[in-house]
């Protein structure tokens, strides 16, 4: 397909209906806020239907079911992706509206928490522009991630209501809606089947955004999911004196797709949040099972057409309830029914956490969904049969590998045995998943295990949020890149071009003018872009270790403090980040960051040497910000703990070199690089391992440890805490009492020694420089084109 021009008069029309509609007399009287909308909406109309899926019988369909799309703003990306931008940013400059001005209007759709959201968004972008027929479903939450702010240091959570009942992009499609069942009973058939009796039933309304293919002529849909109910009340059992249950819907379906969770790699056993599972893959499955039918498709044949695959185990749910519909629905006998099935899942795996493995309540899935329990039991008694065969006389094995036990339903089990494919998002994450995971499924299906390295996508990455960098690629290579992100390869040579390396540190210069800018306005903070902006932007976690960034923050302070002359770089330690509102030591930690930042910013013996700025309310948006400015780029987690990362490669790609551990998709980034132009530290898997085998304990590292040792104690003496001693309790206490799990302490020198490392390289201009554009150069890999090729090769149109 081919790329459609902007056609001026439609577009003219268009937002002339919009303010009309507005009921204004002409556009100058518009708000910038609706400008944005009439711009949007205008544009909307223009972007040709998402069409009916193209059913290429070359090509399996991708159901990509996600709880969470963390899309970002739509029109900027859109306008690029259509090829518009220029000729819309024309035609509003007659009208004396600056589109860059206008696109800030956008609230964030926060419709996800952070990587694994994030991902979706790059796979469906990325998915549109390779050509691979694809449908997102998902949920259309009402209120996003939550907006943070500070007071006194301590995250302050408020409701993002986005807007979704004006989001001009989207479409409702009326003719979608699906009936969702929930409650009930198991009854027995006349001719001996089990089937379902449900309690209520809400409706799913089908809210589409267009996903557009960079200049490709493509619009595929993200379809998101709205609970409403039925009518206002079930009439039937409101006259049968049921009134409770019949007004019990509309409480429901009001609750039902009303908010995100806010957690990241931690299961929260919620009943709403198993409702929002069920509801989501019940509409998806029906809509998925009724294309396919309706293109006259036979019910057996669903997997030489249609792949689902799971991000996460959070759509788990949806492998029983394909398997009920087509057993109770459609009579199939379980053998078949299980054919099929097993055939058309596919699962990503996105952490090895234990917190992050969904276990769900057998009495909260049996209340709810009393036919799936069935379902899943029956699934696991078979499963049963199969392990005992292979490990007879060995319980600990089935201990592990049971769907259900112990009163438990295991969802990533589940997945295992019910799917064709399980992949791990990076390669040392695929190792790690067969050899500490499931080496017993890997023993079991060796060829069910594969790796798929994750990636993002350059539309939004590079060329939406770095400008000025693009257009320096654009101008350098003569050739287009943003399609095809290897070429970026040719990019080698000019790293040695001292012409070349201006015009690539001057880039880098304005971007960090530009955040300085943006953090001034929003914080009041002054930073000096001369400085080292040195970013850690990601979701507060403890595997994640911003605290080891403030400790060694504290240990440069106390260098300071030490010997006032020291001769350091001056460095800006950026931070960007939410805890989940119910983690309270990830909360403890902001507020020891910003705390900190309160005191060193205004000491003056620190002479602008240290500056921290911890920007409130991480977002797509603000991460569009960042990126761009960032001279280094940290990656620190605990190595094994992070399954891939892709913020990683989003700072890379713009030129920021990366200080990491030997973890997820750091080892393949090093990789790519090369270790001259990365800054690799810390314990590797095998030596956390051995670690910890060894009996690890921070008591006695903090005795042959003085300068660690004082930092810790500053922190407890109210030193940075307006003398309250316990402000950072449980934070201490999981370094220290707590046995630091996720080894901080173990790692810090380390750690410290690479920031000298980083000191030293970067007083040299040009040998940094250059450095950083190899990392530019050499990131083409990263491209979420390429992962998707991979999905396609290795899962999707495998074994057809
Ligand atoms: C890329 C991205 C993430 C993921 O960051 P990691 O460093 O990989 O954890 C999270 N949030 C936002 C807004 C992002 O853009």
């Amino acid at each position: 397909m081919q790329q459609s021009r902007l056609d001026k008069a439609q577009f003219q029309a268009a937002l002339t209906r919009q303010w009309q509609r507005f009921g204004l007399g002409s556009a100058q009287e518009m708000t910038q806020h609706q400008w944005w909308q009439a711009v949007s909406a205008a544009l909307s109309e223009l972007v040709p239907a998402c069409p009916v899926i193209n059913h290429s019988e070359q090509q399996r369909h991708v159901n990509y079911i996600s709880m969470e799309f963390l899309i970002g703003r739509l029109t900027a990306n859109n306008l690029l992706n259509l090829g518009w931008y220029e000729d819309v940013q024309a035609y509003l400059a007659e009208e004396n509206i600056i589109l860059s001005d206008l696109l800030e209007q956008e609230t964030d759709p926060a419709l996800g928490n952070g990587g694994l959201g994030r991902l979706a968004a790059c796979f469906l972008d990325s998915m549109a522009t390779v050509g691979q027929s694809a449908i997102g479903y998902g949920l259309n939450y009402q209120y996003g991630l939550f907006r943070q702010s500070f007071e006194q240091g301590q995250q302050i959570e408020e409701p993002d209501n986005w807007g979704r009942e004006s989001y001009p992009w989207f479409r409702h499609n009326t003719q979608l809606d699906v009936e969702v069942n929930f409650g009930g009973k198991v009854v027995i058939t006349d001719d001996g089947h089990e089937t379902w009796q449900p309690e209520f039933t809400l409706i799913g309304e089908a809210w589409d955004l267009p996903v557009i293919g960079y200049r490709n002529g493509v619009t595929q849909p993200l379809r998101l999911w709205q609970a409403t109910h039925a009518s206002p009340f079930d009439l039937d059992k409101f006259n049968a004196g049921q009134f409770l249950t019949a007004e019990q819907q509309g409480v429901e379906a009001a609750k039902l797709t009303k908010v995100l969770y806010p957690n990241d790699n931690h299961q929260e056993g919620k009943r709403l949040r198993l409702m929002q599972q069920y509801f989501q893959c019940a509409c998806s499955v029906a809509d998925i099972l009724r294309r396919h039918l309706l293109a006259g498709r036979k019910i057996e044949d669903l997997p030489k057409y249609e792949v689902i695959q799971l991000n996460d185990t959070h759509p788990t749910i949806a492998i029983p309830e394909m398997m009920r519909i087509l057993l109770d629905k459609h009579q199939m006998s379980w053998e078949t029914a299980w054919e099929i099935t097993s055939h058309t899942f596919a699962y990503t795996n996105h952490t090895l956490m234990p917190e992050g493995l969904e276990c769900w309540d057998e009495d909260l899935v049996s209340h709810l969904l009393p036919r799936h329990y069935s379902i899943i039991k029956e699934i696991n008694y078979r499963f049963k049969k199969l392990v005992d065969k292979t490990w007879p006389g060995e319980p600990a094995v089935w201990e592990k590998l049971a769907v259900h036990y112990n009163h438990q339903i295991r969802m990533a089990n589940l997945c295992v045995v019910a799917g064709f494919a399980v992949n791990g998002v990076a390669a040392l994450h695929s190792q790690l998943i067969v050899k500490d995971l499931f080496p017993e499924y890997h023993q079991l299906w060796p060829n069910k295990f594969l790796n798929v390295t994750n990636g993002v996508t350059p539309r939004r990455w590079i060329k939406q949020c770095n400008p000025a960098l693009s257009g320096l690629l654009d101008r350098t290579l003569n050739r287009e890149w943003i399609n095809d992100l290897d070429a970026l390869k040719t990019l080698e040579p000019y790293a040695d071009d001292a012409a070349f390396r201006e015009e690539y540190r001057a880039i880098k210069q304005s971007n960090k003018i530009l955040l300085s800018n943006y953090v001034n306005k929003v914080m009041g903070l002054k930073l000096d872009p001369n400085a080292i902006f040195d970013v850690q932007i990601k979701r507060l976690h403890e595997y994640k270790r911003q605290h080891l960034n403030l400790l060694h923050i504290l240990s440069l302070y106390k260098q300071i403090q030490e010997n006032p002359a020291l001769d350091i770089v001056p460095r800006v330690f950026l931070f960007g980040a939410k805890a989940a509102p119910g983690y309270y030591l990830a909360k403890n930690i902001i507020s020891a960051i910003n705390q900190a930042a309160e005191k060193i910013n205004n000491d003056p013996i620190v002479r602008d040497r240290i500056k921290i700025a911890f920007i409130p309310d991480y977002k797509v948006s603000v991460a569009e910000l960042m990126i761009p400015a960032a001279d280094v780029s940290e990656q620190i987690s605990t190595a094994g703990k992070e399954a891939s990362g892709t913020g990683n490669m989003k700072l890379a790609l713009n030129g920021a070199l990366t200080i990491g551990t030997l973890d997820g998709a750091n080892v393949e980034i090093a990789e790519q690089v090369g270790d001259d132009h990365i800054f690799i530290f810390g314990h590797t898997v095998e030596e956390v391992k051995a670690l910890k085998a060894a009996g690890y304990d921070p008591l006695k590292l903090l005795k042959e440890d003085q300068h660690l040792d004082n930092i810790l104690k500053a922190l407890a003496s109210g030193e940075f805490s307006y003398s309250d001693k316990r402000a950072f309790d449980m934070l201490l206490h999981s370094l220290i009492e707590g046995g630091d799990p996720y080894l901080v302490l173990a790692d810090f020198a380390s750690y410290c020694d690479a920031h000298k490392r980083i000191d030293t390289l970067y007083r040299d201009t040009q040998h940094w420089t250059r450095s950083a554009i190899l990392n530019t150069a050499r990131m083409g890999m990263f491209s979420s084109d390429r992962t998707i090729r991979d999905y396609q090769q290795r899962i999707w149109q495998a074994n057809r």
